[in-house]
Order: structure tokens, then sequence, then C-alpha cells
């Protein structure tokens, strides 16, 4: 995507606009209908204006930058999370905040992915999409859009409100690099369970701003793209055998999120150690994160665990394995010795783990 013009949106309303906002428009359910096959695709953005008129009475100056095409999120790839922050770096300025719709299936790695590459960020970039169709009558799109936009435009004595990555849906705003898609039926798609929800929307939008990131009037947005995706997700299941470990771990990658059970227990049997502690002395750096969505990883709490600090297998307590995969990826392309790598993969970046 090379070209990140923005188009204003006309909307007919009365006085001056409250804010100005830029909607990235990527696809995703929210945006679908039909096709011959009876399939739901992405259609382009002015199908999903025309179901809302409605846009208007919030009156706001809305312009939009759309991908081309409009993708499923389960297309999504690094280069175009490169895009978002690019066109966000680009309009900076112009905007009081950035509305991102998104499909739901990917929308916790790319929204965890913008936390680590949007950096000192002090305006609100909230990603929503939806379970149902706008052209649904029942759809949850309408609600969860047009909140997003009354949460990106909200601002307190000059200051916005929000000034972090989220995500916003059916009610609620959740730190994106703490989200998870956990419900593909219900309209209830997200979770947050190791940090407190940021905003409920009910009759107005209460946020707690105890756990909002704090706002920086100083601060100096910059961005850095570069991902390295060489990395590999090994989630453990009773009966894994070594050989598929082996496949993983010698293969070309630089990285490994090891999902495991509870608070980051492992077995531990020899071979299955022993390959752990190998990849890693061949510089392959793992990093344990729990295939719980609650509570954190502490290696050593049981002596299923008690060997992997030692081996230097990292630990990445209460972060979720979306957040994982974008922070790895991130520290692998940015951080060129394993000290940097681990300094960085051990600390909250952007308020991704406690
Ligand atoms: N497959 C869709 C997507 O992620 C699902 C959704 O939007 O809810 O693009």
């Amino acid at each position: 995507m090379s070209n990140y013009e923005a188009q204003k949106i006309r909307l007919a309303f009365d006085g001056a606009p409250k804010a100005a906002l830029l909607i990235i428009y990527t696809g995703g359910t929210l945006g679908m209908d039909y096709n011959d096959e009876g399939e739901l695709s992405p259609l382009d953005f002015d199908h999903v204006l025309s179901k809302l008129p409605i846009l208007k009475d919030l009156k706001l100056s809305l312009s939009v930058i759309s991908f081309d095409p409009p993708i499923d999120s389960s297309n999504i790839k690094i280069d175009q999370w490169g895009d978002l922050a690019r066109i966000i770096e680009h309009h900076y300025q112009d905007f009081h905040g950035f509305v991102i719709l998104h499909g739901t299936d990917t929308m916790a790695y790319s929204a965890s992915a913008l936390s680590f590459m949007l950096h000192n960020l002090n305006k609100p970039v909230i990603f929503t999409g939806a379970q149902l169709p706008i052209a649904s009558p029942r759809s949850d799109a309408r609600e969860n859009f047009i909140g997003a936009l009354e949460i990106a435009s909200d601002y307190k004595n000059g200051a916005p409100i929000v000034s972090e990555v989220c995500v916003f849906f059916n009610h609620l705003l959740i730190r994106g690099n703490r989200s998870k898609k956990v419900e593909s039926n219900h309209f209830d798609a997200f979770e947050s369970e190791n940090y407190p929800t940021l905003a409920e929307a009910g009759i107005s939008i209460d946020y707690n701003f105890n756990v909002l990131a704090l706002h920086d009037p100083n601060a100096r947005m910059t961005i850095n793209t570069q991902m390295d995706d060489s990395i590999v997700v090994l989630k453990l299941f009773p009966g894994i055998n070594k050989s598929t470990v082996g496949a993983l771990l010698n293969s070309s990658v630089k990285g490994v999120i090891l999902e495991s059970y509870g608070s980051g227990n492992v077995p531990d049997e020899p071979w299955f150690l022993n390959q752990l502690s190998e990849a890693i002395e061949n510089g392959v750096c793992i990093l344990n994160v729990s295939q719980c969505s609650g509570g954190k990883v502490v290696q050593g709490k049981y002596q299923t665990s008690g060997r992997l600090d030692q081996i230097g297998v990292l630990s990445g307590r209460d972060i979720t394995t979306e957040a994982a995969v974008a922070k790895l990826m991130y520290a692998l392309a940015n951080y060129q010795n394993k000290q940097e790598i681990k300094t960085f993969l051990s600390e909250s970046f952007s308020g991704e783990m406690a």
C-alpha cells in the first residue's frame, strides 16, 4: 500500500465539528456481505457508509483511508501492520484520533503489533469491528463503530482521554495488547483477563482513569515498523513427541513462543528440556507463555518448570500469546545481541505485561 491519501467524508451538519478523526478501513466482517457462493467477503467503505446515515449526528470531521482491496483479517501481513503505523505517523498532526476498522480474527495481533510499533503515542488509536455485517439488521457494527468514534474524539481539558492502542468491542474498551478474541458466535468477542477494562460504554462512557496509559503532551510520536517473522508458536499437548518438537526447533526459527500449561509448566523429561536447551545454545530465543488466558507464568513454582530459568527460557509472565508473537517479532528485528533481546522481552514496553 503506497497511497496514504485520506478522503474526507462529506457529512452535512450545522456548526463546527467537535473533532477530526481518521478512519482506517482494512475490511473484516463489519463491511462484508454474502457473495454468490454464500460466503462472507469484504466490500468497500462506501458500502459501510451507505448503512450509517447516522454518522452525521456525531458532528465529527471524518476522513478515511481504505485498504485496497479490503481484506478478511485472516490475510493480514506484517507489511500491512507497517502500513497502519505509517498512515498514523503520516497523518498524526492532522487528526485528534484514529479508528481502525479490522476483522476480529486477528485484531488482537494487529493491536498488539501497533502497540510496539508506535512509540510515545499520545492520541487514541482504537480498533473495532463486528461479529455481524453492518447490513444485517441485528448487527453489532453500528454500536462498535460509533462507540469507537466517540472514544477516539473524547478530549478533556484539551488532552485526549485515551492515548494508547485499544480495542473497543461490545461496550468495552480494552488495552490492545491485553486483548484476546474469545468468542466467534456471540457479541462479546474480546476479553482482557489480566488487565482491567479501560472503559465501559453505557448511557455514558465510564473511563477507568486509574488504569489508562498516562498522556504525555511533550512526547514525540515515532514509529518503528521492523518485524522479524522467523518465529513459531509451540503449543504443548500431552503426547507431544520428540520428533515434532525437534522439527520445530531445528528449523530456521530464531524465536519460539512456548505455550505451556497453567503457570508455565512443561514436561520435565530430559529429551524435552535438552531440546530446549540446545536450541537456546544455538541462539534461539524461547519465551514461555501460558495456555491459560488468566494468571501468569511463574517458572519454578512447580518442579515441572524448575529448570526453565536455568536453561535460559524467558518468562512471559501474564502476556497473551497474541502480544507475545508481536513482541518477539519486534525484538528479533530490532535488537542484535541476546542480552538486549532478553531485557526487552522481560520488561513491559507498552503495558502488555505486569
Ligand atoms: N474473518 C473475519 C475477519 O477477521 C471475522 C470478523 O471480522 O469478525 O476479517
